[in-house]
Order: structure tokens, then C-alpha cells, then sequence
């Protein structure tokens, strides 16, 4: 399993950064998602989208973000700026989780992020060491993570699924959506 953990949350200002988290997680080939259980609002909208797109992909609100951490049975990555190439890390973290099944945490911040967190972890991971935003690390990271294979992935239980159009929107049952190998 794959699961990302966000780290921090403010109410009002941060309900767009911590649902795309949420959503690029999904997307992207994460199984949960664990949120700071003041971002019950974010955990909607990824259980909504969820419930329209499909799955399998667990939303958890918690409040001990430390002792899950260090309590984690598994390998720990988390993104920072601070850390190490990811372009040097990657092969090895992949070797340590989805290779041979180990549960991967993967931690992102939000506001400052405290030093436990670089303690606990067995990877500090840069997506490039320049600042930029966790939905973006996130996404490279998961990427390099899964070398290209999540965007293959195909969806259970979901209402809708867009077909890929060269131009405008067409989006069908899911009966008729996953038979494009077959035709
Ligand atoms: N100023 C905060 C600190 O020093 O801990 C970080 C703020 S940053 C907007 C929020 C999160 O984005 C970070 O905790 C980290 O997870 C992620 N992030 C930002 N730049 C990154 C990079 N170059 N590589 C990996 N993750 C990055």
C-alpha cells in the first residue's frame, strides 16, 4: 500500500491545497490518503470524487500525525526540499515498497514541517531542492514512484469515466468504457 499523509492544515486557507493533495493521490496511484482531522471539508470533496470516479481510495481524518508516522510499519518518505534527489532515490524507494510489498508512507507538509518528521523518515526526498508546492512534489514523486505504470490504471465502482477525446468532452457508463481492448 501507498499511502500519502498530509501534515497541517489551517482551516479557510489551505482547503484547496489539501484536497488537491487528496485528489492528486488518487490519481495518481496512492491507496489513502491520511488528512489532520480539522480538514473534514477537504475529506468530503475526495470521498465525493471518489464516489463519481471511481476507486479503490481511502480518505482518514486523524489527529496523531507523530505517532502514526513513527508507528509505521513500512518504509517513510517525505518530501522536501531539503532532501535528497529524487532522481537518486527513487530506484531505491521503489525497491523498498512497491517492489516488495512494504507499505510506503509518504509525508508532505503544509506549514512547517516539524523535525521528527525528518528523524522518522527513511527517505527526505527533493522534487529539485527549490521551493515550490506538495500537490507538485506529490505528483512528480508518485510518478517516478510507480515509473509511469499508474497512468494505466483502470477504476472500480465509478459512475462516470471520461473517455480521452483529441478535442471537446465525452465521458460514458463505465460498461462502456473499459472494453476499448477487446474492440
Ligand atoms: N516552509 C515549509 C517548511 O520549511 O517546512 C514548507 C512549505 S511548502 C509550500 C509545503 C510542502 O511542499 C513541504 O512540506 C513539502 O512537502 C513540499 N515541497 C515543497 N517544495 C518541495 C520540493 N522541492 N521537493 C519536495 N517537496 C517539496
Amino acid at each position: 500500500d501507498v499511502v500519502v499523509l498530509r501534515y497541517g492544515h489551517r482551516p479557510g486557507r489551505d482547503d484547496r491545497m489539501t484536497t488537491h493533495v487528496g485528489l492528486t493521490a488518487r490519481a495518481l496511484g496512492a491507496d489513502r490518503v491520511v488528512l489532520p482531522d480539522n480538514a473534514g471539508q477537504s475529506a468530503e470533496t475526495i470521498r465525493d470524487i471518489t464516489d463519481r470516479f471511481g476507486g479503490p481510495f481511502a480518505v482518514e481524518l486523524r489527529d496523531d500525525q507523530r505517532a502514526y508516522t513513527r508507528d509505521w510499519e513500512g518504509t517513510v518518505a517525505h518530501l522536501t526540499m531539503y532532501g535528497e534527489r529524487v532522481q537518486d532515490v527513487d530506484a531505491d524507494i521503489r525497491a523498498n515498497s512497491v517492489d516488495d510489498d512494504t507499505p510506503l508512507l509518504v509525508i508532505v507538509g503544509g506549514e512547517k514541517v516539524p523535525f521528527d518528521f525528518y528523524e522518522a523518515a527513511d527517505y527526505n526526498v527533493g522534487v529539485t531542492n527549490q521551493p515550490h508546492s506538495e500537490v507538485a512534489g506529490l505528483a512528480v514523486f508518485l510518478d517516478r514512484l510507480f515509473d509511469g505504470e499508474e497512468l494505466e490504471r483502470e477504476w472500480a465502482d465509478a459512475d462516470r469515466v471520461v473517455m480521452p477525446q483529441e478535442t471537446g468532452k465525452r465521458v460514458v457508463d463505465p460498461a462502456d468504457a473499459y472494453d476499448r481492448d477487446e474492440e
